[in-house]
């Protein structure tokens, strides 16, 4: 684990670098939220990087999550769930977290929606799209991506908000702006089908600049804030 100090000076360079990238790119200053993704970190280093004003966190793994969010109960914090969803394991994600960035069927989505209590603010949700398709099996085809918007658009207690993907690396900028432009423009198609979407989670650690160059509202930072992880992925 980081020091205090460095997660600090990780945290003040994260927000350089999106800022310097919506300036480049002409988005509006701040228009870009940073997620920092906090998984395998303790949560003491969640609590240093609240200390230099970040609450929004992504956890991958359900339980290592829940523990932390039981530990920072007290504290402002918007936890985002991000990792691969187990149909059996949607209730404790309906409880306690404020998005999920991973729903790819909706046979989830309709799970997080009935366990998704009313006394809470609605669940925002984005939709996984599996643009590389060659790569990771996870996510929603484009061909499937607007039939699950309809259908998960219309459940009560969620709240459709945008798509999220995890592209293949690419060898070049260019590249990767590229398969990212891709995600933009399945968003806007399913805006003009009439959704109301503001997000657009796209851009980790190694590719944010290319992301907020193609559109990206939300950026997953990890590694670049806490540190290299000891497990894969
Ligand atoms: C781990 C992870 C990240 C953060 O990756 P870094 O390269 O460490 O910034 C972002 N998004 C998802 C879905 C992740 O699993």
């Amino acid at each position: 684990m980081l020091t205090n100090t460095a997660i600090k000076n990780n945290i003040a360079q994260a927000r350089k670098r999106i800022a310097a990238a919506e300036k480049k790119f002409n988005k509006s200053a701040r228009s870009v939220l940073l997620l920092a993704v906090s998984k395998t970190q303790p949560a003491s280093a969640i609590l240093t990087a609240l200390a230099q004003q970040q609450f929004h966190f992504g956890e991958n793994y359900l339980q290592e999550a829940l523990d932390k969010i039981d530990t920072l109960q007290d504290h402002p914090i918007t936890w985002h769930y991000i990792g691969a969803i187990q149909s059996n394991k949607t209730r404790p994600i309906a409880l306690h977290f404020d998005w999920v960035h991973s729903v790819s069927s909706l046979k989830v989505a309709n799970r997080l929606s009935t366990q998704r209590p009313a006394t809470l603010p609605d669940l925002n949700i984005c939709l996984q799209f599996n643009v590389s398709e060659e790569g990771s099996k996870s996510g929603a085809t484009l061909e499937e991506l607007s039939a699950l918007a309809t259908d998960v658009a219309s459940l009560p207690r969620i709240k459709l908000r945008g798509l999220m993907a995890i592209p293949q690396k690419a060898a070049t900028f260019e590249q990767q702006r590229a398969t990212f432009h891709q995600v933009q423009q399945a968003q806007q198609y399913l805006i003009d089908a009439g959704h109301p979407l503001d997000t657009l989670s796209l851009g980790m650690s190694a590719d944010l600049e290319a992301a907020i160059a193609a559109g990206s509202t939300m950026v997953r930072i990890g590694s670049a804030i806490f540190g290299p992880r000891k497990t894969a992925s």
